[in-house]
């Protein structure tokens, strides 16, 4: 799909509860000319086939370069695929390095907030350092053309989850203070055409997310951030839980560095090493079945398109006779 006239948009339906309808690749570059992508994927075929079809119907241009808008697997699962059969140059995100260990090739280049990739005709891609839903959380921002990439800083079709919320709503303030701004385009969900509304959307759900977990601490009572987030978040889909639990958590950090609330530590439960144990063995075990049924799979498939070309001759009790007439 056709973005703007230098950014177009790959977008591959997801199942994912977390990853409302997409999870998108978007290349930018001039057509003819270099291509940047911005995100690829999780590490699995339909995507490296997804965007390999997309190339080859649609595009005229090769990917000269791969980035990512921060270190989660379903954003940087195919950089070394990418490098690999793409041949194309590796950047990663300020912070990224350590997180992104096994998952990049041994040279990448490393990108800061305040750099540009310039990909020639003019097609200049700016990098914001936006840190919130992750340490590394990248925004790429093409001003002449009015093109936002935010991630999974803020979503197309829901809203996110947030590791640290101090950096997220600065980040957030950023993003809304930035000059041309016409199409957010997001890691997941649908295309945003009205950016300012749904940034400043962002912005005032947080602060009213901010009131609810007060609200939910004016009981008096001490309270756990599951507690809060069950009071919160009353009608949420069970599968997204653990999610809107760590989005309570960042509101408490917040909230306690302020010195608004006051926090006690929990009691860690002691690792269970016989459990650990069980888990290592049963996971080995899995390994082992896994391997078989290819190794199964492949057997089948051989013999099916063998039995094919060369019907087998077992099928005669008695195979049919010829004679001179
Ligand atoms: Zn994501």
């Amino acid at each position: 799909m056709q973005i703007s006239p230098s950014v177009r948009a790959a977008m591959v339906p997801d199942e994912n509860p977390m990853h409302p309808g997409f999870t998108s690749i978007y290349l930018v570059g001039p057509k003819g000319g270099q291509s940047l992508t911005i995100d690829s994927g999780e590490a699995f075929e339909r995507y490296q086939w997804f965007l390999r079809g997309y190339l080859a119907a649609v595009e005229q241009t090769e990917i000269s370069i791969a980035t990512i808008t921060h270190h989660h697997q379903d954003h940087s699962g195919n950089l070394k695929w990418a490098n690999e059969m793409l041949g194309a140059r590796i950047d990663i995100t300020q912070g990224g390095r350590p997180l992104l260990k096994g998952k990049i090739p041994t040279e990448v280049n490393q990108l800061s907030d305040g750099d540009t990739i310039d990909l020639g005709s003019g097609v200049r891609v700016q990098v914001l350092h936006t840190p919130g839903h992750s340490v590394d959380s990248m925004s790429y921002y093409l001003e002449d053309e009015g093109v936002l990439f935010t991630g999974d800083t803020l979503l197309g079709s829901s809203t996110t989850t947030v590791r640290d919320l101090g950096p997220y709503r600065r980040s957030l303030e950023r993003l809304a203070a930035l000059p041309n701004i016409k199409v957010i385009c997001p890691g997941h969900g649908a295309i945003v055409n009205d950016p300012r509304e749904r940034l400043q959307m962002y912005i005032n759900h947080r602060a009213q997310r901010e009131q609810q977990v007060i609200k939910a601490l004016e009981g008096g009572k001490q309270l756990t951030s599951w507690e809060i987030m069950l009071q919160v978040y009353p009608d949420l889909d069970p599968r997204l839980h653990r999610g809107a639990d760590g989005n309570v958590r960042s509101h408490l950090t917040q909230l306690q560095e302020e010195g608004r609330i006051k926090g006690y530590a929990g009691v860690p439960r002691k690792p269970n090493k016989k459990k650990i144990e069980r888990d290592i063995e049963h996971a080995k075990v899995e390994d082992k079945v896994l391997k078989q049924a290819k190794k199964i799979e492949k057997a089948r498939s051989t013999a099916s398109l063998r039995a094919q070309e060369n019907p087998s001759a077992l099928e005669w009790k008695q195979a049919p006779r010829f004679e001179l007439a």
